[in-house]
């Protein structure tokens, strides 16, 4: 007979885990369930009056190669585009200002000590505190740290708070006395242990190419996107599905078993369809929600799964015409301290980072306002939020007049955070598991948030699932 897989959940990770199936397991039936009308999840492109917006992610690392890989496999390799080489910097705000990154500075791996002596954004002590770093001694290693916690022992008060809470923090929408350095920033700590100073460490790495010398706040040379947006990504990896039932608008509320290694699955909507007994099944929404679903099999591995927290971000869209920002630098953005107090977590300028993004003098701002620390303001109605985003543009770029359009973008509990302890957990989700023949977790709640470390998580998902079927 046929085995019978199904996936939960249509974003990157559930489609990744469905054409890993096809694939793999020709012979199988797939059917892959989603609560929304539309596959992708977060992922999402717009187009408006000649702008292309994303909704969410805008480009993924080429590291670990899984994304050229995957493009090149769904005939997109054509689709894909660099980063601009004009402007790739950010700025940070300090006061009424915007500051350069030090150039070289890439999230907390100082690669050119003349910059950080030169930079504006730290007293002459801070600075000094900074390069002082390669006089730390490095920790015991024994237990895992915050990001607040390792980046002020390593590198003082002042580089965290003015340089790299914000640049950190922008990306994981963090906590930073919570957001676990083992298992979201591991890298720094294996350069730590390894090296005894991320100073030394960056010295050892091999020197930045040309095209990365003068960037600084992100690598963003190893950056790619797609011309035509996210949304053509999610589009072509649907039409490579051939076999796979997607079943929309159907919410999964839990998983039932039926026989040993075979599960039933149950939907909150009516008129969902009978399916057939699932032999193998991959839950590819977020952690919490995968607690739920399991709660009637394990309440340990449940309320372990509904541990992981999420944080939530609204995204206010502005498209203007260059004039309106007189005092904007070139570049692909700014972040905002915690310290500054300010409305905005950061504004990426999209059309600055990327061709083909907006109209020929005209700017596509992205502005993020919530994340961990201020979960309240995403709650607050579209004209507050595009008040607040007016306020700090006015005062950082000068911007002036009506925006040609805007728009707010919402995305509630669906970032997630990996606190200190994370990786522990992880492993003790992992071990429950194991006593669930036949079901798999994928997604950004457990190994990594980043587009890559998704589909991988889908694929490896699919994998198993397949391993464990021809065992049995
Ligand atoms: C604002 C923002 C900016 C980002 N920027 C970047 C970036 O620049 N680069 C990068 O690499 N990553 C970025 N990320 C992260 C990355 O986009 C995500 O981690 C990734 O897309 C998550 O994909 P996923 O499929 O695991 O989850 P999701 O996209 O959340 O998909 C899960 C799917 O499951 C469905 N679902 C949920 N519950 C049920 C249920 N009970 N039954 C059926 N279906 C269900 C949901 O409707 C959804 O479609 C960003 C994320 C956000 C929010």
């Amino acid at each position: 007979m046929n085995q019978h897989f199904a996936i939960i959940g249509g974003g990157i990770t559930g489609l990744a885990a469905a054409l890993r199936l096809e694939q793999k397991a020709p012979q199988s039936q797939v059917t892959l369930v989603e609560s929304a009308d539309r596959l992708g999840g977060v992922l999402q492109t717009r187009l408006k009056n000649g702008y292309l917006i994303e909704h969410s992610a805008d480009m993924f690392t080429t590291e670990l190669g899984i994304m050229p890989a995957l493009c090149r496999d769904l005939g997109l390799e054509n689709e894909l585009i660099p980063t601009n080489t004009v402007g790739r910097r950010a700025f940070v705000a300090k006061g009424h200002r915007l500051h350069p990154v030090p150039n070289g500075f890439s999230m907390m791996l100082p690669h050119r000590m003349d910059s950080i002596l030169d930079s504006e954004l730290l007293d002459p002590a801070g600075r000094l505190r900074l390069l002082a770093e390669r006089w730390v001694p490095r920790s015991d290693g024994e237990s895992d740290e915050s990001l607040e916690s390792f980046a002020v022992r390593r590198f003082g008060q002042q580089a965290f708070e003015q340089l790299i809470q914000p640049l950190i923090s922008g990306i994981y929408s963090a906590d930073p006395k919570k957001l676990s350095m083992r298992a979201a920033l591991g890298r720094f700590v294996s350069m730590e242990r390894d090296h005894g100073s991320l100073i030394l460490a960056a010295k050892a790495m091999k020197q930045p190419t040309s095209l990365e010398a003068g960037s600084s706040g992100a690598r963003y040379g190893i950056f790619l996107a797609l011309k035509n947006g996210m949304q053509s990504l999610i589009d072509r990896m649907a039409e490579s599905l051939k076999r796979t039932r997607i079943v929309y608008n159907t919410q999964v509320k839990s998983v039932l078993p039926i026989a040993e290694g075979r599960w039933q699955i149950q939907a909150a909507n009516t008129g969902w369809p009978d399916l057939e007994p699932i032999d193998g099944l991959i839950l590819a929404a977020r952690a919490d929600v995968a607690g739920k679903l399991l709660s009637s099999l394990n309440t340990g591995l449940s309320r372990q799964l509904s541990a992981i927290e999420n944080a939530s971000m609204a995204i206010v869209i502005m498209a203007v015409d260059a004039s309106q920002i007189p005092q904007a630098p070139e570049c692909f953005g700014f972040v905002v301290p915690e310290v500054e107090g300010r409305n905005l977590v950061a504004c990426s300028f999209a059309s600055n980072k990327f061709p083909g993004r907006a109209p020929q003098g005209k700017v596509l701002l992205r502005c993020f306002i919530g994340g961990s620390l201020h979960a309240e303001r995403v709650k607050l109605d579209d004209e507050e939020l595009f008040a607040m985003a007016r306020q700090d543009l006015a005062e950082l770029i000068g911007f002036r007049g009506e925006p040609e359009f805007q728009q707010v973008i919402r995305w509630s509990e669906c970032m997630p955070q990996y606190h200190v302890g994370h990786l522990e957990g992880k492993t003790a989700i992992e071990q429950q598991m194991a006593g669930l023949a036949g079901i798999e977790l994928a997604g950004n709640s457990y190994g990594g948030v980043g587009i890559p470390v998704c589909v991988a998580s889908g694929q490896r998902a699919a994998d198993r699932l397949i391993d464990g079927a021809t065992k049995s």
